[in-house]
């Protein structure tokens, strides 16, 4: 929700970034305040990910124009676990595994990085169990997905749910979601954005990358942007997630062709 003493969370201007020698992100403007939820729509292989991805420091990408600002800032000064422990935060559209790694230490450690960062203190395995499991009522997890690996074996469901109780715990200032609809049935959908709901406050904001306008009908944006060949080409509110919805995405891409040739 919009409020007035909101202050500017990320400010993204002509981002450009290359993958193998292909350049992706073409371009990327976006400011991001306190307090809005912004959705980023748009077709399977536009950009979405990447621009997930570069933002959380993934170090395939290479950044090679434009700035973000974070919090006053610059982005690109910070290591991938410096901006995490700063407060950026990405849940994956493809969660990894890591077999072996009790997911109850993983996110311990993930949580007492971010405390000792913000000058909190730190939970032993016992404080943790506790307050963990409060946590994950939240996104109604059964306990018994802390014994287990980091995402080993999860259903694609169960990926997902993890990865917003690391969200749960980690309480990011910026969250980026990334097709965390994705595989989730109605009930897990219901649950799940339950659960990024409670989480969002005044003070953070959330950006929800998606295909799909089903999502947004439990997380309502307060802007949808279009992404198209690695740049946003329309932005809109609410009602812009509902006519992609309805007519598709190509009406986009030819009325910026338009506005372009014009
Ligand atoms: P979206 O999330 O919108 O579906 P992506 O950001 O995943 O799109 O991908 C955008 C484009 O970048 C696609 O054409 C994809 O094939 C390409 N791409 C992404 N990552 C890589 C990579 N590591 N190597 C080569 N191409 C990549
Ligand atoms: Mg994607």
């Amino acid at each position: 929700m919009i409020h007035q003493d909101s202050r500017t969370l990320l400010e993204v201007r002509g981002l450009r970034a290359v993958v193998n020698g292909i350049e992706i992100l073409k371009g990327i403007d976006l400011t991001v305040r306190s307090g809005e939820v912004h959705a980023i729509m748009g077709t399977n292989g536009s950009g979405k990910s990447t621009f997930a991805k570069v933002l959380a420091g993934h170090s395939a990408y290479e950044v090679t124009g434009g700035s973000v600002i974070f919090e006053g800032h610059n982005l690109f000064d910070l290591k991938p676990e410096e901006r995490a422990r700063a407060g950026v935060f990405l849940a994956f559209q493809y969660p990894i595994e890591i077999p072996g790694v009790a997911n109850s230490h993983f996110l311990r450690l993930a949580y007492n990085t971010v405390q000792e960062q913000r000058g909190q203190d730190e939970l032993d395995p016992l404080e943790f169990d506790d307050f963990v499991r409060e946590k994950m009522k939240l996104l109604e997890m059964n306990p018994d997905f802390l014994d287990r690996g980091v995402n080993e074996g999860f259903s694609g469901g169960e990926k997902k749910r993890n990865e917003i109780l690391q969200m749960a715990l980690l309480e990011p200032r910026v969250a980026i979601l990334d097709e965390t609809d994705s595989g989730l049935d109605i009930d897990a959908l219901r649950i799940v954005t339950n659960g990024v709901n409670q989480l969002s406050t005044k003070d953070n904001a959330i950006i929800l990358v998606t295909h799909y306008q089903r999502m947004l009908n439990y997380i309502v944006p307060d802007f949808v942007h279009v992404m198209h060949a690695g740049r946003i080409i329309k932005t809109g509110g609410k009602e812009l997630a509902l006519e992609l919805e309805t007519r598709g995405y190509d009406w986009v891409s030819a009325e910026q062709r338009a506005v372009a040739g014009a």
